[in-house]
Formats: structure tokens, sequence, C-alpha cells
């Protein structure tokens, strides 16, 4: 089994995606909700920060910061292929074509609102988890 670290985002929230995912056979962990600054927004996205689409990914209509974001640490075998696999390509036009039962093609908006995030590799899911959970104690 692995963990990843997966994100409901803002407008997403109350359309039944929780138990979607439960659905899906993904376990959750840890769920924790999180209205993000722009700085934790910065922090959270700090790969992309020299694409183009950068600014206009923290900044796009404040939606990052529009409501809370669902954080969960999720687990499955094969979690970060099955995750992918879920949510489907990241422009949900092309989602609604090729992955037309997946939560992005389902639940997103366009490019700049993909409805979910999910970690791409251990090691941001280590990362992230330490910085969205690091207020909470495990032990
Ligand atoms: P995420 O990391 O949110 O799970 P992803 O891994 O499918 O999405 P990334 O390439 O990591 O895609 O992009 C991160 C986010 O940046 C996407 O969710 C999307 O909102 C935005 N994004 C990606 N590519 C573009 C683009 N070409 N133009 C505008 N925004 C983009
Ligand atoms: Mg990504």
């Amino acid at each position: 089994l692995e963990d990843m670290l997966a994100v409901i985002k803002p407008d997403t929230q109350h359309k039944g995606i929780i138990s979607e995912i439960r659905g899906r056979g993904f376990t959750i962990s840890r769920l924790k909700d999180t209205v993000l600054s722009r700085e934790m927004a910065e922090e959270f996205y700090r790969e992309h920060r020299d694409k183009p689409f950068f600014s206009q990914l923290i900044n796009h209509g404040l939606f990052l910061r529009s409501g809370p974001c669902t954080m969960m640490v999720l687990t499955k075998d094969n979690m970060l292929e099955e995750w992918r696999a879920s949510m489907g390509p990241t422009d949900p036009s092309e989602a609604r074509q090729a992955a037309p039962g997946s939560l992005r093609a389902c639940f997103a908006k366009e490019i700049l609102e993909t409805a979910v995030h999910g970690s791409s590799n251990t090691q941001h899911t280590h990362q992230k988890i330490q910085f969205l959970f690091r207020d909470i104690s495990t032990e």
C-alpha cells in the first residue's frame, strides 16, 4: 500500500466527490479542510514556480483561495498510477474526451480549475503532508 497527498479544490466541496473517491477504493487515512493563503498556495505549488502559468495558477479568480481545500492522505495499492487514472488528464476538456468517467471529466471546469490535485511522486507526497499537516501531531 502506498500513501499519496490529494486535494479537493474549493469549488468541488459539495458535489459528493468524497463518496465517489471512497467508491473507487481509496482509503482516506487523514483529512483536513484548510483555506490556503496566497503564500501557502505558492508554497504548495512551488515546483511550478518557473512555469509560465504559475501566477495564473495561484491568482486565477482567487480560485484556490475561494474556500476550504480538503487535504487528504489517500492509501491504495499502486496509488500514484491509480489516482492519476482516477483524476484523468489535467485539462478537463481533454478529460471529457479521453476519460469520460474520470473525476476531472465529472467535476472540473477548465485548466485552472481542475477540481482535484495529486502529488506526482513520493518526495512530493512527504513534503506536502509535512507542510499541510504540520500542526497535527501523529505521536
Ligand atoms: P495537479 O498537480 O494539480 O494534480 P497535474 O499534475 O495534472 O495537476 P500539473 O502539470 O502538475 O498537472 O499542473 C498543476 C496545475 O497547474 C494544474 O492543476 C492546472 O490547474 C495548472 N496547469 C497545468 N498546465 C497548465 C497550462 N498549460 N495552463 C494553465 N494552467 C495549467
Ligand atoms: Mg501535478
